[in-house]
């Protein structure tokens, strides 16, 4: 017999791209290969401060316990709807590979709010290095420091 409140309650993991998981802001003339509108989300390596098979380990324990796990990114900013779609694309093969638990995609334009395709009703959690994001999030919000250390924390909440 069920008589746990909170069970039935949706529990997603929201996880940025640029600078939270993959590895944009260290490569050199970023900024520049995306002014011209070239290739460079899909070959980004990993944050460095990650394990990615340790992450994905986590994200599938977490799955298991009912967390959905799902990733909101920002394509570049005043882009061409052309290099929005180019890069959503690259972004999506860039999940493919190195988080292949993900379970939900939400690529937005550039300074849309995080919250647009988010259930308000659910217990939303945010990992995300831009500080004016995680201060608007209608969830919690994580900055990147400690992100192992946080999941495994979300692992064992008694929810
Ligand atoms: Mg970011």
């Amino acid at each position: 017999m069920m008589n746990n409140k909170t069970a039935n309650i949706e529990k997603v993991i929201y996880f940025d791209m640029d600078g939270t998981v993959a590895s944009l802001y260290e490569q050199p003339n970023w900024l520049e290969t995306i002014r011209a509108e070239k290739p460079i989300f899909e070959n980004l390596p990993p944050m460095p401060n990650l394990d990615m098979e340790y992450l994905n380990r986590q994200l599938i324990q977490l799955q298991k316990r009912g967390w959905t796990i799902s990733v909101i990114t920002w394509t570049p900013m005043d882009c061409t709807d052309e290099y929005h779609e180019f890069t959503a694309n690259e972004k999506s093969k860039w999940l493919d590979k190195y988080m292949p638990c993900v379970q939900e995609f939400n690529p937005l334009r550039y300074g849309q709010s995080k919250n647009i395709p988010v259930n308000p009703e659910a217990l939303n959690i945010i990992f995300d290095d831009n500080k004016d994001v995680r201060n608007d999030w209608k969830g919690i919000a994580f900055d990147i420091h400690e992100i192992h250390l946080d999941l495994d924390k979300l692992l064992h909440l008694p929810l």
